[in-house]
């Protein structure tokens, strides 16, 4: 959705792929200034959520509570939305959708890092394996605001991020131009 302020980005990948981690670069270099939403913290913060799984130690979300709550700010435009899923946001909403791909045994590292039980690292390793959540982005998105992009590395990341700078900018000129003709 074209707000005001600037576009709306949906980053979004398995956990672990570096989701929050292209979200902060991309928020300092970014030409216009981009709001970085962390959907999972907000989902905590704000109580968005029906109940905690304590098996699987995540959260099952409110989901109208959640898009009541991301409404306005989408509306606003200039923000980045990071989260492990974006099926369920309306595809209005997206100017451009990048999921982030990695390795999987990068990304069991990764997790186990964090201390996830092996249970959920393993329901992760798989859903990595099969392109899940890249599946949900082309079923819910038009092709051409889909970006797969790897983030195995620290290059990963900056190239990545000089690639999304890049059509920020090219987002900009046009909606410039756009509003210059109205
Ligand atoms: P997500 O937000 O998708 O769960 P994070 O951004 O928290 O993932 O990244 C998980 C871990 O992987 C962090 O320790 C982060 O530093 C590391 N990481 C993520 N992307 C990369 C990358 N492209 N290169 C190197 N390390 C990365």
């Amino acid at each position: 959705m074209s707000g005001a302020k600037g576009p709306v980005i949906i980053i979004t990948g398995t956990p672990g792929t570096g989701k929050t981690t292209h979200a902060q670069l991309l928020a300092e270099e970014s030409p216009v200034p981009l709001k970085h939403i962390n959907v999972g913290d907000l989902v905590k913060e704000k109580n968005l959520y029906e109940e905690y799984d304590e098996e699987w130690q995540s959260y099952t979300v409110d989901e109208d509570k959640l898009l009541d709550e991301l409404e306005p700010l989408v509306s606003a435009g200039g923000i980045i939305l990071d989260w492990h899923t974006c099926e369920i946001y309306p595809e209005r909403w997206a100017d451009l959708v990048v999921v982030l791909r990695c390795d999987h045994t990068e990304l069991w590292e990764r997790l186990e890092n964090r201390n996830y039980p092996l249970k959920k690292i393993q329901e992760n390793n798989d859903a990595e394996i099969m392109e899940v959540v890249l599946e949900e982005a082309r079923s819910s998105y038009p092709a051409e605001i889909v970006v797969e992009l790897r983030s195995e590395g620290t290059e990963d990341l900056e190239a990545n991020v000089a690639r999304i700078v890049q059509w920020i900018k090219s987002w900009t000129q046009d909606h410039q131009q756009e509003s210059s003709n109205t």
